[in-house]
């Protein structure tokens, strides 16, 4: 259990706050673009991982990005959806973690991300920590103090 006890939330590590790879909605290299939107209509995200065959962390793929990629001039060519591919269109700056860092580490790279890919040191991809998570972390923490504190 993360300790809440303790004055200090930021040394401990992120690993009890990780989505396992098993529960993440994510799509593979190769994978199309129509592929893709179901995944993130279907699964209600609006931006999910793209893994290669090795569970290894390439890139992430939106909404936002498969849309952009089959605005026309004039129309949405809807046609380019099963003619392309995810790392065609896919945004290949991931922020990443190890499951090992530090909720200090997450805090700071969670402040422009709603979520992080996390991997092991191998560089396999094992879940995701989502913005949520550790701002209900922090949220726990602070009140916990707070009932401590009162006189
Ligand atoms: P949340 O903080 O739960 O709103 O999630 C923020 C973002 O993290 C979502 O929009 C998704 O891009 C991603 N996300 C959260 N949970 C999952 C999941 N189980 N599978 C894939 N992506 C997820």
């Amino acid at each position: 259990m993360i300790d809440l006890q303790t004055s200090t939330i930021v040394d401990q590590e992120i690993k009890e706050l990780v989505i396992p790879i098993d529960n993440v909605a994510h799509v593979q290299l190769g994978n199309s673009l129509e592929h893709a939107l179901l995944v993130l209509v279907k699964s209600g995200y609006s931006a999910v991982p793209v893994l290669d065959l090795s569970f290894k962390i390439k890139g992430l793929i939106s909404k936002t990005l498969i849309l952009d990629s089959i605005l026309g001039m004039e129309r949405i060519e809807y046609e380019k959806l099963a003619d392309h591919h995810v790392e065609e269109v896919m945004n290949s700056k991931v922020p990443r973690m190890k499951d090992t860092d530090t909720f200090t580490r997450a805090l700071e790279l969670s402040i422009n991300q709603p979520f992080l890919c996390i991997e092991n040191d191998e560089g396999i991809f094992i879940g995701i920590l989502t913005r949520r998570a550790i701002l209900a972390l922090v949220y726990r923490h602070v009140r916990k103090r707070q009932i401590i504190e009162q006189p």
